[in-house]
This record gives C-alpha cells, structure tokens and sequence, in this order.
C-alpha cells in the first residue's frame, strides 16, 4: 500500500541561508502513520504545514544545533505552546547534548528548562542512540563536522534512509550508510580546504562515501552556494554507479 513505504519529502535544502524558493535543511519522513520532522532549519515550518500540523508529528530529530538545521524548533515551540495548536503531550525532540539548555536559554532567558518541557520532550542523543518511534526505528551515529552532530538511519519494513546531517566523509557515517536503500548526504563545498579542518562533503566525496557504503540510490542535498544542484550531481555521479538525484525543494522520494 502507497501509505507503508517509506518516504522522503524534502521541506528545504538551502544553505546557508534560506533562498526565495527553498528554505534551509529541513525533511519529513513517513511510512504508514508515523511522521518525523528531520532537521528544522530556517523555513521548514511553514513548509512542513504542507504535508502535516505540527501536532500530528510524532517526533523531531536534529542533527546539529548550526541554525540552518534548527532555527524554526524556536517558531515551533511559539507554535506549540502559544497558539491553535493543541498538543496531546510534548513532541519527542532528539538532538545533540546540549539542546535542551540551549532552548531554555533562548526561549526563557533562563536556565529553566519547564517551559520548553512542555513543548517538547527533549531526548540527547550519543554515538549509537536507537530510538523507535512508531513504525520508524532511528539509529544515530556521530560524524565529524567539528561540533556535535549526527547522522540518522531511518528504517521501516525492511526499508531504510540514512542522512549524513552535515558532516566531513568519516568511518561513521559510511558504516551506519552500510548497504541502505537511499542515503541522503550533503554536498556543501565546491572544494575542500586547503587548510583547516574538513567538516563538509565535496560533491565528489558524496559520490564516494555513496560508492564505499554501497547504497542504492544517492540524493544530494545541501548544496552550498559556490556550487549548482547541476554541478553538483554531476560531480558525485562521476565517482557513484548507482542513481543520483538532487534534493529539490518540495520534492518527494519513495524508498525501496
Ligand atoms: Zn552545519
């Protein structure tokens, strides 16, 4: 049935600012009922409103706390508590250490977590945190992007996603991309530094972090400024056999 695949909808990929036609990091991914809001970057809310109120999602996962991939959790915290939104109980909120302070220091101008509490449910996450979230179960493993931050592999029925957040090509992020149907994996630099820590991809370093975890379908997403979605997949289709598309706004992808 159409409504137990897994699905990608892209809400926005635009970094690092949102563009007029794509707001930042942003996907709803579904299967059956259960929905997750992956990354809330500048925008994806209102986007998200397209497919789903924010109180039938039934958990928001965050990869890292840059505000391309987090700033819309402030609307959605006005939203859930100060609005027409009615929440049966908080949202489950997976994110980076750190987060739930984080949120209570801009929201409250305070340390007091409470009001935030009643918005979301905040669970930190760690290398390997596993988490099941009605028909979806969400395995995060951390990547290098000189910050806290993670990436996610979404499975439901024998199909799976893995998104890379953002991150440098590690170890990490190609064992947890291990043989999955799509990975979804940015493509921010249109080189990599000549000095300096890496914490992105190049399009060529998807192409092969794609290639090493022998997945089956590439979708490049995150595509930084000095660089076209075109340029792009080309670039990672040079080093990747399998299919490679780009991460459209307001696109959506059925997995497996
Ligand atoms: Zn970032």
């Amino acid at each position: 049935m159409a409504s137990d695949l897994l699905r990608l909808t892209v809400l926005g990929s635009a970094t690092p600012y949102a563009s007029v036609d794509n707001p930042c990091s942003g996907y709803l991914v579904s299967s059956g009922g259960t929905r997750v809001w992956m990354d809330a970057g500048s925008g994806t809310l209102a986007q998200l409103q397209r497919h789903v109120r924010l109180d039938e999602v039934d958990a928001i996962w965050i990869s890292h706390l840059h505000a391309d991939h987090s700033a819309d959790l402030l609307t959605a915290y006005y939203a859930a508590l100060y609005a027409d939104i009615q929440l049966a109980a908080p949202i489950p909120l997976y994110g980076p250490p750190g987060l739930a302070d984080r949120l209570a220091h801009f929201l409250t101008n305070s340390p007091t977590r409470s009001p935030v509490e009643s918005a979301f449910a905040v669970h930190e996450l760690a290398d390997g945190h596993q988490a099941r979230v009605g028909a979806l179960t969400l395995t995060s493993r951390a990547v290098a992007h000189g910050i806290p931050a993670f990436a996610v592999r979404i499975e439901a029925e024998g199909r799976s996603l893995v998104y890379s957040g953002d991150t440098a090509p590690c170890p990490n992020l190609t064992r947890l991309a291990e043989g999955c149907d799509v990975l979804l994996c940015e493509a921010e630099s249109a080189q990599a530094p000549a000095e300096g820590e890496q914490v992105h991809h190049t399009p060529e370093d998807t192409g092969e972090t794609a290639g090493g975890a022998r997945v089956g379908r590439l979708i490049v997403t995150h595509v930084g400024r000095f660089l076209t979605p075109q340029q792009a997949v080309a670039r990672a289709s040079a080093r990747f056999d399998g299919p490679v598309d780009y991460a459209a706004p307001g696109a959506t992808f059925s997995i497996g």
